[in-house]
């Protein structure tokens, strides 16, 4: 049912990333309805100029639109697909878009529970951080049909710089998996680069900065320095909080390895690096940023 008095947008899922995109929405001048598991996390949206109401499905039968940014595939399954779930109460012609990175698997079986529902779905995972994310200059990979595509472009754009459409639905999180997969492979390659370097008495600012401009850069060197104070606005210069954790690395690891069994490749590096990281979540590291390994590789 539609009440005239709904958002334009229900955004669900407003974390370290999700609540900086939305309120990036807000400040573009869009109606935003904001829910999160947390209620402190719904103040800040509120604080600029956002919505709330205590009933989320209610807002979402109004929506136009609906964007999610959660942690995880079952957080996306449950959110979308359970009892009283996003799909059980949008309104048909409804756009759906989940930022979150997921299986693709995942993200496919939700598109199409989502076109029964006569909803277009897309799954748009970004890439930038959470920098990226308040700044408004994410990448957004997106993956669904192009007519969708070009109905989420004004909302996407509000959010993010980059905006490409990968293909079919699910492509987004082949994307991202990829590009993460390959970002935990370069974040421990550069680590081993720099302790290699300091073992041997070089200054690790020093270091970064010849190899950033050599053969060995890459965008780990480049913007996310892992070693205390090289860069200053980065989290290892901030005892390694904020940013991307440590968990969330694993996770995208953990999807890449079991995408790669699910289609036969070899991912040698990606299963060594998911290793690493199970190894340094376990120790205690979950919540740091990823960079944080460079001390795990100390040990
Ligand atoms: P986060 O844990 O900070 O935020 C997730 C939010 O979802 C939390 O606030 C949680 O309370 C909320 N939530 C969970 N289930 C809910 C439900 N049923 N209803 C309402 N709210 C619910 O995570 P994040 O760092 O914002 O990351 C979100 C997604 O973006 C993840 O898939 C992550 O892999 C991806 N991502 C993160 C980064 C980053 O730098 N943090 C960068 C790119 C992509």
């Amino acid at each position: 049912m539609t009440n005239q008095s709904n958002a334009e947008i229900v955004f669900i899922g407003l974390g370290h990333m999700g609540l900086p995109m939305a309120q990036n929405l807000v400040k573009a001048g869009f109606s935003v309805s904001g829910h999160d598991l947390v209620p402190a996390a719904v103040e800040k949206l509120l604080a600029v100029g956002g919505r709330t109401s205590a009933d989320a499905m209610q807002e979402v039968a109004g929506a136009k639109v609906v964007i999610t940014m959660l942690p995880a595939s079952r957080h996306v399954e449950a959110l979308y697909l359970g009892d009283n779930g996003i799909l059980a109460h949008v309104a048909a012609g409804a756009l759906l878009v989940d930022c979150s990175t997921i299986a693709p698997e995942s993200s496919r079986k939700v598109a199409a529970a989502a076109a029964e529902r006569g909803c277009a779905m897309l799954d748009a995972p970004v890439s930038g951080g959470t920098n990226g994310a308040a700044a408004g200059t994410l990448t957004f990979m997106v993956g669904g049909e192009t007519a969708s595509f070009e109905r989420a472009r004004p909302y996407l754009e509000k959010m993010g710089k980059a905006i490409f459409h990968a293909g079919a639905a699910g492509s987004g999180q082949t994307v991202k998996v990829c590009n993460n997969m390959l970002l935990g492979i370069q974040m421990i390659g550069t680590c081993e680069a720099i302790r290699l370097g300091l073992a041997n008495g070089m200054d690790p600012k020093v270091l970064s900065e010849i190899m950033s401009k050599s053969s060995g850069r890459n965008w780990v060197l480049e913007v996310y320095n892992p070693y205390p104070g090289v860069m200053e606005n980065t989290p290892a210069s901030h005892d390694y909080q904020g940013g991307f954790g440590v968990d969330l690395m694993l996770k995208d690891l953990g999807l890449a390895v079991e995408n790669a069994q699910q289609t036969g490749t070899t991912v040698a590096l990606g299963q060594l690096a998911r290793a690493l990281y199970q190894q340094h979540s376990e120790s205690g590291a979950g919540a740091l940023d990823f960079s944080s390994i460079l001390r795990a590789a100390q040990a």
